[in-house]
């Protein structure tokens, strides 16, 4: 019979941040596969598990994937883990699950810490609608690309940086995020966990000498739209208000409300004489 792929998410630091079923799992597998063994030892250590281990990371993905799958076809259930957090997300692990999936694996995904989540649920910003992009590129075409991209985006953005390049990323982004407000949330689940929040220069003068783990937040501007929409929620006299207050004339006014109900002017209009 053949075995499973488990797709496990282990702690991104503090080594109590592990679920009872991803024990279990790593407890009952024939193979482990992670992307720096010596790393993921400390872990399996800790929880006193002893399992054959494979190294598997982004540069042998592809070549790798293959024998490992035959494996699984053989009848062993193997479990991948990455160093920290959830496989898969910035993490070696979506070549082989897509190759799984083509050869008739079960692919079992066993959530649990991820950095993005975690940032998230510590940063104090807008969640309905976000975005991550990862790190972003090295190769400079691509990464203007992104950060464009990044500026016309509504949402909340998430990017991942390593420390070394951390300075050199917020210089990037003071180009593009405006006044946005931006968290930077380090260390997360460790000793020295921390949010540093503020406009862009702000973050810039806190952060000199960057230390640990980043994860950037820059936070959604979608709310402001949102709140313009609902305008269509307000009486025609208020929606009339609303556009008083920011000075505009009674014909001006009349198109925007007419635009923002989708009918016509004359319409409006006629309801105002
Ligand atoms: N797959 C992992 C996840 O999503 O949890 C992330 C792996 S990625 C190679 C590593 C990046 O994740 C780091 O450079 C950092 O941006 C972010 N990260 C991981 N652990 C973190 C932590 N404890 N605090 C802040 N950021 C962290």
């Amino acid at each position: 019979m053949k075995g499973k792929l488990y797709v496990v998410a282990t702690p991104i630091g503090n080594l109590d941040d592990i679920t009872l079923r991803a024990i279990n799992v790593l407890k009952n597998v024939d193979i482990i596969i992670a992307e720096d063994t010596r790393h993921s030892l400390k872990l399996l250590n800790h929880l006193e598990i002893s399992k054959p281990l494979i190294s598997y990371h982004r540069h042998n993905e592809e070549e790798k994937s293959d024998s490992i799958l035959e494996k699984i076809e053989n009848g062993k259930n193997i479990a991948l883990i990455s160093d920290a957090g959830t496989p898969v997300i910035s993490d070696p692990g979506e070549i082989i699950v897509k190759k799984a999936l083509e050869r008739n694996i079960e692919v079992i995904p066993i959530p649990g810490a991820c950095a993005i989540i975690t940032a998230l649920m510590g940063a104090g910003v807008k969640t309905k609608k976000f975005s991550f992009y990862g790190f972003l590129s090295i190769n400079k075409k691509i990464r203007n690309k992104e950060l464009e991209e990044i500026q016309k985006n509504n949402n909340t953005i998430i990017l991942y940086e390593a420390p070394h390049k951390i300075l050199n990323t917020l210089k990037d982004l003071g180009k593009y995020v405006g006044e946005r407000n931006i968290v930077l949330a380090r260390e997360l689940t460790k000793l020295h966990e921390e949010f540093i929040r503020g406009n862009i220069k702000e973050i810039q003068e806190k952060v000199n000498n960057p230390k640990g783990e980043y994860v950037i937040i820059i936070d959604g501007t979608e709310e402001k739209i949102e709140e313009e929409n609902d305008l269509n929620n307000l009486s025609l006299e208020e929606h009339y208000e609303y556009y008083e207050k920011q000075g505009l004339e009674k014909k001006e006014i009349i198109k925007k409300i007419a635009k923002d109900r989708g009918v016509s002017k004359n319409e409006i209009y006629q309801k105002f004489i």
